[in-house]
């Protein structure tokens, strides 16, 4: 059974935002749940083995979300925790929820993040840089050492603010995900085979583009893979599933036996059925609820699905 080649247990180490999240849809409205791209990224990749978290959160933080943490083994040592204001992000969805629009953005304690890594950290093999600035990806990365893959997601904001410091980024990276409005942002093209193309040409062995409720193209050395999402009839709130997506990626590839080449699509199925929980509750309450088993349940569900 594949489940029992997942057994080298390396753990990942995950940068990125730690957040209280506001969100409103159509149907309901949530205040300050669990958030930040790092917070979904650890969530979803403490199901395949130990996540070392990144981040920073202020003095304002519940302890409940820390106890959350910690019952998914999420290692807390390289979490800072300020005085002041933790980062809270507002969104707001409209009817098909594809399209969400920011309501607010408060930095609080983020504002003068610098990712200090303890020392255990930083040989960590697998490493995840979650959506935060590049600035403070580049410096984390300056920290490590020899990591042996790193991936890294972005949002349209870095794009468009601080490219330069994105395209410094871009070529210390093994992997790259991104959306394909991004996609398009980044290489002014249309066409995501020919913005594939154009984002190897800036440095990453592998690009991962995420096309939502219609699944992901890996492009790497072995070619192209067509990765499906897993069909919901019903979502609650989309928040997160990008992260969730990558975290279980990282974490997948961290856990399975063999060179990354040999795992790497199978670890985007992981993603799309672990985002696939993310989309079911608002912010992280349905996949901290979710079991393994029904992690693996999906999987082969999305198999059958795809065969031919
Ligand atoms: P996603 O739905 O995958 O785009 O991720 C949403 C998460 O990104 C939320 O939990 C927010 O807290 C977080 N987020 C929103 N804006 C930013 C930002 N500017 N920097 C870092 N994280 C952000």
């Amino acid at each position: 059974m594949r489940f029992l080649t997942l057994q080298r247990l390396m753990s990942v180490l995950i940068v990125g935002s730690t957040a209280l999240d506001s969100i409103k849809t159509p149907k309901a409205e949530n205040p300050r749940l669990l958030g930040g791209s790092a917070s979904y990224a650890a969530v979803a990749a403490s199901f395949f083995g130990p996540v070392k978290l990144v981040g920073v959160v202020g003095d304002d933080f519940p302890k409940r979300y820390l106890d959350l943490y910690r019952r998914h083994r999420i290692d807390l040592e390289g979490l800072q925790i300020l005085p002041g204001k933790t980062f809270h992000w507002s969104g707001e969805y409209e009817q098909n929820m594809n399209n969400r629009r920011t309501l607010l953005t408060e930095l609080g304690v983020f504002e003068n993040f610098t990712p200090t890594l303890p020392k255990a950290h930083q040989t960590e093999p697998f490493v995840l840089l979650g959506n935060i600035a590049p600035s403070l990806h580049h410096h984390v990365l300056d920290q490590m050492r020899r990591p042996r893959f790193v991936v890294a997601d972005t949002m349209d904001l870095w794009i468009n603010a601080t490219l330069q410091d994105l395209l410094r980024l871009l070529k210390r990276l093994d992997a790259f995900v991104l959306n394909d409005s991004e996609a398009s942002l980044l290489t002014k093209e249309d066409n995501l085979c020919v913005a594939l193309k154009k984002i190897h040409k800036l440095g990453p062995k592998y690009v991962a583009i995420k096309k939502g409720s219609h699944g992901s193209i890996l492009s790497g050395p072995e070619g192209i893979f067509l990765c499906p999402a897993y069909p919901l009839r019903k979502v609650v709130d989309p928040t997160g599933a990008g992260d969730s997506f990558v975290g279980a990626m990282i974490g997948y590839l961290a856990a399975a036996k063999g060179p990354v080449s040999n795992n790497i699509r199978r670890s985007m199925i992981y993603g799309s059925v672990v985002a696939s929980f993310c989309c079911e509750g608002f912010g992280l309450n349905r996949t901290t609820r979710v079991a393994r088993a029904q992690i693996e349940q999906r999987v082969k569900e999305l198999e059958q699905l795809t065969r031919f």
